[in-house]
């Protein structure tokens, strides 16, 4: 893809694609999506398809259905990175279709959240996938996925209560609704998350083997910046100072992986030091700093291999959460 801009505003468009040094002939595709036209050229990657109502999703996906491809489907909130294309890289690889889909969901975040100030980024976010290979991108309006008699929603299981569910209360019923949502319009084989949301994807997996939901949960590694911070959507939203404090969530999941393997076992003595060192380190609050089973998210002390460390900590007005498994 070359550029985009708003559908009214075709002469900064033709400025754009002159900027790219490109004549109006070259130009293979002229795209609509919603207020947004998006401009295809030769010399660049193919475009992605972007499916933007339930309406044309469904031929889409029967068409699929009847020609026996395998579904893989990414559930995204949009403002990629390269967490979320290695997501979609995976799901390449093992499906014969990969669906991205892009919903800022507005039922996971509580009033007092960023839903407003969540970054929008399609146009990047397109740019990025048509460079990975062939993806669909499903980016539903806010009425097809809640129109207003829509009021059912998912009770999330038992272990969606503990850790995030103890600060963002409402947050995992969202997550459920919305994810059990677009695996029925996807229909898709195999669904893929990150390790990055620990909880999430246990959450997930248990609705999906409670709902008897026919999609397989794929968990994906965490992807990080070369000096250690997990990729964020929210990272963004970082001042330079505000990441080098942010910098201290995965120093602390080192430093504490290296004292539990090297025999540290008091489950008191650990989650002190991990408060200790998010102190030190200049984080503003510290929402849980801890160290729990992977299979049902609770504490044991003495601490026994496997377990994960669970950090979710506020840098400034940013909240940040990251994990490592420690085996
Ligand atoms: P989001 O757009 O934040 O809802 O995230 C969509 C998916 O991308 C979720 O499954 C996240 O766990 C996953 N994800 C976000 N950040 C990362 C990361 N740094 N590495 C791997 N997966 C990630």
């Amino acid at each position: 893809m070359v550029c985009g801009g708003e559908a009214g505003d075709r002469p900064r468009i033709v400025d754009r694609i002159v900027e790219h040094g490109l004549c109006e002939r070259q130009i293979y595709a002229i795209m609509r999506y919603r207020r947004y036209v998006f401009v295809f050229h030769q010399d660049f990657p193919l475009p992605t398809q972007v499916i933007d109502s339930l309406a044309e999703l469904k031929p889409f996906i029967a068409d699929c259905k009847g020609q026996f491809k395998s579904i893989g489907v990414v559930p995204t909130m949009g403002a990629l990175h390269a967490g979320h294309l290695s997501l979609a890289k995976a799901s390449l690889s093992q499906a014969d279709v990969t669906i991205v889909t892009i919903f800022v969901n507005p039922t996971q975040f509580a009033p007092t959240e960023d839903l407003a100030a969540y970054p929008r980024t399609l146009e990047q976010d397109l740019q990025q996938l048509g460079q990975l290979g062939d993806i669909v991108v499903f980016a539903p309006s806010e009425a097809d996925v809640y129109p207003p008699e829509a009021t059912t929603r998912v009770i999330p299981p038992k272990i969606s209560k503990k850790l995030e569910g103890e600060f963002r209360p409402t947050h995992f019923a969202g997550v459920a609704t919305v994810v059990l949502k677009l695996l029925n319009m996807t229909q898709a084989d195999k669904a893929f998350f990150g390790q990055k949301d620990f909880q999430q994807v246990a959450v997930v997996k248990q609705m999906v083997k409670d709902l008897n939901v026919p999609c397989e949960i794929c968990a994906c590694p965490i992807v990080r910046d070369e000096d250690g911070l997990a990729l964020s959507s929210r990272n963004a939203y970082l001042s330079a100072e505000g990441r080098e404090v942010a910098l201290t969530l995965s120093k602390t999941l080192d430093e504490i992986e290296s004292q539990i393997k090297s025999g540290l076992t008091d489950g008191f003595e650990v989650i002190t030091e991990m408060r200790q060192m998010l102190i030190d380190g200049g984080v503003d609050s510290i929402d849980y700093a801890i160290v729990v089973n992977p299979v049902d998210l609770e504490t044991s002390d003495p601490i026994r291999l496997p377990v994960v460390a669970l950090i979710a900590a506020h840098v400034g007005k940013t909240r940040l959460i990251d994990n490592r498994i420690i085996e």
